[in-house]
Order: C-alpha cells, then structure tokens, then sequence
C-alpha cells in the first residue's frame, strides 16, 4: 500500500475533508510501502486542514519510572506509541500536549487550543484532549490494532467514577512526575489523583458498541482495523459502566494472576 491507496481507502471509509479524526495505529500492522512520516501526510491528506488530526503521543515521564526519564519535554520526549505517532509530534504544525505521561498530539483546525491546559488536569479527566474529543462529532480508527489501545476508554472509566480509579497502574512509579512548561521554560511539577490503569479488558466493550451501531470492522490494506463513533463510544461506556462499574475488567484469569493492577480491581469488585 502507497501513500495514495492509504488516501483513497480513508475516503472509502468516511475519512475525507473536514473530518476529526483520533488515530491510534501499528505501522507494521499495514505494509505501508513508505516511512511513518508518510502515513502521517497520507491523514493530513485525507482530513485537510479544516479536519482534526489527533494521536496519542504518551511518554510515561514519571518521576520514579524505571528509567528515569527526567521531565518531559514536548519537544523532545519520545512518544511511546508506536512509530506512526513518534513521526507525527515531530511534524510542522502539530501541536503536543504538556501533559507529563499522557500527552496528545494535534494537527488541523484548533489543534493548538485542543491540546491546551491538558498538564492542569486528570490524565484522562473531564476537559482533557480525549475528554472533549468525544463531545464532537469524531470518529477514532484503530488502525492495525485493536480496541485495547483505545486509551478513551479510560476517559469513560473517569466519567462514570468507577470505584477503581485510585488503584495505580504501577505505584513504583510514583504519583509526581515533571513537565518543561513551553510558556517559561521552567520545569514544573505535575501530581497525580489518579493513573489510568490496564486495559486488558477492553475487548469487553465492543459488543455494547455493535449493537449499538458505534463501531464497524473494516481494513484499509490487509490489517485488520476498527473504525468508531466517539460520542456514541463515551455515552455507550459511560451509561455500561454507571451500572456495572467493573464492566471493563477483563475475564482472562490468566492475565488477572500476572496482573497486580487487576489483581486489586478484581478484589474491589468481589468485595462488592
Ligand atoms: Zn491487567
């Protein structure tokens, strides 16, 4: 696949001019004959610049993370997300946010205001990039890779106040973590309520969004890849998880017994 197959299948699928769209992808997953760069164009391509080009561009800069990273700098700190989004925080006109661990990257109309404010808030909390994301109109399409790496899912989790959102991914690294402010500077300090957690289970999700008529299967080149509504997402997880909060916890007891994060959650909901 080409950069103008890429192109002329987002449009096969609804991906054309005007539209926001929030990407997470696998660039090995697509045979894409060209660098990530180029996938990256191929979107900008597809949406123009009246559309919403948005990516996860996480660094995980915790303070007492493994390797120690220093503070996060918006220019500087690699994405953690695969390729296609460590090509796209570099590129002209993409706007990052300063959020220390959970940093979004945008592109397009009102990229720069979308990404804005995001290192005052919850990583994953109400008015943060992924938060107002799914109060538009957007779609998110993961590209190569399933629904585990939809990180919005954790805004749902925020915005129903599931019982769990204390419990900290990994409490070895810490609940501080520091951040470069692109206004000053100055290195600040950013404290944590709440850490997003595992996702293991968010496969769960995906028949309430079926049935719902929010989510569709499809492929852009041989990879298997999912396309879906975000506000239909939000408003379907949210209603799910209002009334069982442990709806997202994943069933695999095997991963359960390797995961000290689902271990504890899993104790929460038996303890209900
Ligand atoms: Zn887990």
């Amino acid at each position: 696949m080409k950069k103008a197959d890429l192109v002329s299948a987002l449009h096969n699928n609804g991906i054309i001019r005007g539209t926001k769209l929030l990407l997470h992808s696998s660039y090995k997953s697509i045979n894409f004959e060209g660098a990530p760069e180029e996938v990256c164009q191929s979107f900008m391509e597809a949406v123009g610049d009246e559309g919403l080009l948005v990516m996860p561009s996480h660094s995980l800069n915790f303070k007492n993370y493994p390797a120690t990273k220093g503070p996060y700098n918006p220019g500087r700190s690699p994405s953690t997300t695969g390729a296609i989004t460590e090509a796209f925080r570099k590129m002209p006109r993409v706007a990052r946010s300063l959020h220390p661990s959970h940093s979004v990257a945008a592109w397009g109309r009102g990229a720069r205001e979308f990404v804005k404010g995001h290192e005052k808030l919850e990583p994953e909390g109400a008015g943060t990039p992924l938060e107002k994301f799914s109060r538009t109109d957007g779609l998110i399409l993961m590209m190569g890779c399933g629904i585990g790496s939809a990180t919005i899912l954790h805004v749902a989790e925020f915005m129903a106040e599931v019982p769990y959102l204390k419990v900290h991914y990994n409490p070895a690294w810490g609940y501080e973590a520091e951040y470069i402010d692109e206004e000053d500077g100055k290195v600040k300090t950013y404290k944590y309520n709440t850490v997003p957690g595992c996702s293991a289970g968010f496969q769960n999700a995906i028949p309430w969004l079926k049935e719902a008529g929010f989510y569709r299967e499809l492929s852009l080149n041989k990879e298997s890849s999912c396309l879906m509504n975000a506000g239909g997402l939000m408003k379907v997880a949210v209603e799910k998880l209002k009334q069982e909060p442990y709806a997202l916890l994943t069933t695999d007891e095997t991963h359960i017994s390797g995961c000290n994060y689902c271990k504890q959650v899993q104790r929460m909901s038996r303890a209900v």
